[in-house]
């Protein structure tokens, strides 16, 4: 499985780093997904060298514009550029499609009521119950980090046979146990590290991370969303199996 990063920013643009979104291309030549869709997808796209058209579905962790914005540019880009015929499933939280259309509309007017040329679906998930969408398990669970819907870090598990994969991602979130439960045994848990030593409300720092580093039990641990402070000190960072996220950075998984 090869995850590419085609955004491992803040809110914020902290760096110069893109918005939240990950592409992961399942070994065996299965479609590719995304975990995640900043505003700035488009741009991680094309860095990337990668083709939004070829992707099938995205899993979306919470309701914030860096984390779901993308949707809007990826539909247009789709609608009106590339003339996508494939299908796209959006994985997330109940409201999310009430939420796209709202951005869409206020950002595009009228970009609704032209009709979709490829068949688009969201599909809600629950925090605690597993869902199989196109062979790819996703199980969500609820964080603390106010989005005004249900915050999720999630657990995605793909690809067949020996080539099984486990990916997790903790969303935007302060500390919370259940980051333990999403990321136990998987192959790769991305996490978001916004501050280096001082933890702002609804989300997490290094200094927090390291201490519960031994209760994280995956191969390898991902930062990401890193916030200015974090980035000034990213050198420091130097236990066994935690790779610092860049733009553009590919991970075989
Ligand atoms: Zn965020
Ligand atoms: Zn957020």
């Amino acid at each position: 499985m090869k995850l590419t990063v085609l955004g491992c920013g803040d809110a914020f643009g902290s760096g110069g780093q893109l918005q939240t979104s990950f592409h992961v291309a399942p070994s065996g030549g299965s479609e590719p997904f995304l975990i995640d869709c900043g505003a700035t997808v488009l741009n991680g796209f094309d860095r990337a060298g990668l083709d939004p058209d070829r992707v099938s579905k995205v899993f979306i962790t919470h309701l914030h514009g860096d984390h779901f914005g993308g949707l809007v540019w990826m539909m247009l880009h789709a609608q009106h550029v590339t003339r996508r015929t494939a299908p796209l499933t959006i994985v997330g939280p109940s409201g999310l499609e009430a939420r796209f259309r709202a951005a869409t509309e206020a950002l595009y007017a009228g970009a609704l009521t032209y009709p979709r040329r490829f068949p688009m679906s969201f599909v809600d998930i629950e925090a605690g119950t597993p869902a199989v969408v196109g062979g790819i398990t996703v199980t969500a669970y609820e964080v603390n980090h106010p989005s005004g819907a249900a915050s999720f870090a999630l657990r995605l598990e793909a690809g067949e046979g020996a080539d099984r994969r486990i990916i997790a991602f903790s969303g935007d979130t302060e500390w919370v146990d259940v980051l333990c439960d999403a990321a136990r045994g998987a192959d790769l848990f991305i996490t978001e590290c916004y501050g280096f030593d001082v933890a702002s409300r609804g989300h997490l720092s290094w200094h927090e991370i390291k201490r519960h580093l031994p209760r994280i039990q995956s191969k390898r641990i991902m930062l990401t969303h890193m916030g200015r402070s974090m980035l000034a000190h990213r050198s420091e960072v130097s236990e066994p199996n935690v790779v610092v996220a860049t733009d553009g950075q590919v991970l075989e998984v």
